[in-house]
């Protein structure tokens, strides 16, 4: 047979691996269907979904080999030339909910973010910068729940060093690992803070355990992952955690060149009155400034006003430095790289060229797997789930749309994302969801009175959350609402039929031996002959000598009658099974 190799680079659409085996697309599918994927015929699948795949349809004469291309995480990692300088290293927190994060991004920074979350959770990127020893550390405030898993991802990406926070007394969560995972794939060096040492319960020894059980091996028994024991809330060895974080960065060799344009990636994103578009970029090569032309996806501008993290004019930023920008014509997104253009005209084309490949991307993803189910000639109970969400600032808007997309609706709910948008509920939006049926989501934005009145008159649902897994759990309870039903039968007993007394078109009367259970009014029959099924009847009354009783249970002999639509002609020696229905609500 012959040899074929597929090569993949980071990932491959299902219509190129099914042309690249030969395949029809439907069986192809067909295949992802069976193991638990929803694919799409655009749909991108990882090389090791192919592996499986391709193991699964018995394709022994294919191999796939993964292709090196620049990743994403290289991109911005570019070939350094030798006249590259020392930069400052980017640190992002990470770890569990409630371990310390924000209070030790705090207690370094001297500030007090803590009480102004909703819900305690961080919900910005945003850097931050501070100075150790005279040399400056660069640290992106990551968010904090799951639900960001995608703004993570992004922020992990620019992460030179990952320090992952365990409180001491909780060791490691779910959290934690994810960072642990996230830190690796991003190519970032681990230093482990285990805080809270000041609680009691706190358990150091425990936790490198814990953290050694899970692949982090401390220095001290001969692993090769920092930990540093820290109090975040009592500033207890917060210098030996920057000494560290200084002590890595030179053992890298973090360096970056200057004297190339400026490049790096949106941090955050939104529009400001009178400011316009508000844009903070973390610089990663080159140097930026004022009067300089960037273009980001498919927006450009001119760099019109540069603020430090503090809010200090800034006529040049260097590398890792996290800078706010105003100037970009439209709002670029979060993570969307960003480079500077020699002028207006080349910033103008590089954007148009970048929205155009953005749009033959989208037109590729139009297909949705109902479309597909439907090819694929499976019956198509798929319903849809109409939202518009609305938010602050764009990262919060991308990470409701990517948590959305992450809710598991077991492939019956097709999520359309009617349209999405910074700022506040307008109008327009009140209109778009009255035709579509759609419910609007605002996250972070409050609703104008006129505009909740107008939605309230056409009965358009408007929901505003602050915490986005509220606002998930919302959604979620709203698609379950769109789920059929799931009909619930339970066997209750069995009669055996002794007399007919009458047996018309839609009504019987019987009398019987209950030989199991017991039968009731308002139970449903099966009308078993030979152990054929005759049809279904109800029971409307259930009678003991001649009298109405509650029920009848088994070695009792009574009358019965029911009401019936499948014109059965009862007989004796007819069996009738006993049995509720119940519509049960689906949940997901
Ligand atoms: P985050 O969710 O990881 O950002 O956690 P927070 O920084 O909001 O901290 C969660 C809770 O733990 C807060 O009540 C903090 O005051 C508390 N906390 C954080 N660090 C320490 C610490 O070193 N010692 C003690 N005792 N409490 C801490």
């Amino acid at each position: 047979m012959e040899q074929k190799t597929i090569q993949i680079a980071g990932s491959i659409t299902v219509d190129e691996l099914s042309k690249a085996l030969g395949l029809s697309v439907t069986e192809l599918i067909g295949t992802l269907f069976k193991n638990g994927i929803v694919a799409t015929i655009n749909q991108r699948l990882d090389f090791e979904t192919a592996s499986i795949i391709i193991d699964e349809l018995g394709l022994k004469n294919v191999k796939l080999e993964k292709k090196n291309t620049s990743t994403k995480t290289s991109d911005y990692r570019r070939e350094l030339s030798d006249k590259a300088t020392v930069r400052p290293p980017v640190v992002a927190v990470m770890g569990h909910v409630d371990h310390g994060k924000t209070t030790l991004l705090d207690t370094l920074l001297h500030k007090k973010t803590v009480e102004k979350e909703a819900g305690g959770i961080t919900q910005h990127i945003s850097a931050y910068q501070l100075k150790h020893n005279d040399r400056l550390i660069t640290f992106l405030d990551t968010p904090g729940h799951e639900a960001f898993a995608a703004i993570r991802q992004h922020g992990a990406m620019l992460t030179d060093i990952v320090v992952i926070v365990v409180a001491a007394d909780d060791g490691v969560k779910p959290q934690t690992v994810e960072a642990i995972n996230f830190a690796k794939s991003a190519n970032a060096k681990i230093i482990v803070a285990i805080n809270k040492i000041d609680r009691e319960g706190a358990d150091i020894q425990r936790t490198m355990a814990d953290l050694s059980q899970h692949g982090l091996q401390p220095e001290e028994w001969g692993g090769d992952i920092v930990m540093v024991p820290i109090s975040a809330k009592q500033n207890q060895n917060l210098d030996k955690l920057l000494d560290m974080i200084l002590l890595t960065a030179d053992i890298e060799e973090l360096k970056a060149d200057i004297d190339i344009p400026a490049e790096g990636l949106v941090i955050e994103s939104h529009m400001e009155v009178g400011k316009g578009s508000v844009v903070n970029l973390l610089v990663t090569g080159g140097e930026l400034k004022t009067g300089e032309f960037v273009v980001a996806g498919s927006t450009y501008g001119k760099v019109r006003t540069m603020l430090d993290w503090k809010g200090k004019p800034k006529g040049k930023a260097t590398p890792s430095t996290p800078v706010t920008i105003t100037g970009f014509k439209d709002l670029p997104n979060f993570g969307d790289r960003f480079i500077e253009a020699k002028d207006e005209k080349t910033a103008r084309k590089m954007a148009l060229l970048n929205a155009q490949a953005a749009a033959d991307e989208s037109a590729d993803a139009n297909v949705t797997s109902s479309d597909l189910l439907r090819m694929m000639n499976v019956a198509d109970n798929t319903k849809t789930f109409n939202v518009i969400v609305k938010g602050d600032v764009l990262g919060s808007v991308t990470s409701v749309v990517d948590s959305l997309r992450l809710i598991d609706t077991k492939g019956e709910i097709t999520l359309n994302i009617v349209s999405t948008g910074v700022g506040d509920i307008n109008e327009n939006d009140v209109y778009m969801a009255a035709d579509e049926n759609t419910i609007i989501y605002g996250f972070n934005i409050s609703v104008p009175i006129n505009i909740s009145k107008m939605a309230a008159r056409d009965g358009v649902k408007i929901r505003t959350f602050r915490v986005i897994y509220e606002l998930l759990d919302d959604a979620k309870h709203e698609m379950e609402n769109l789920l059929d039903a799931e009909i619930v039968e339970e066997d209750k007993g069995e009669l055996k039929v002794l007399g007919v007394f009458r047996t018309e078109k839609t009504s019987i009367i019987a009398g019987g031996e209950v030989l199991k259970g017991d039968v009731k009014p308002t139970y449903l029959a099966r009308v078993i002959r030979d152990k054929k099924y005759l049809g279904e009847a109800e029971v409307t009354s259930v009678q003991k000598e001649k009298m109405d009783v509650d029920n009848l249970v088994a070695g009792e002999t009574g009358g019965l009658a029911l009401s019936t639509k499948s014109k059965i002609e009862l007989q004796i020696g007819d069996r009738l099974q006993f049995f509720t229905r119940e519509a049960k609500k689906r949940t997901l």
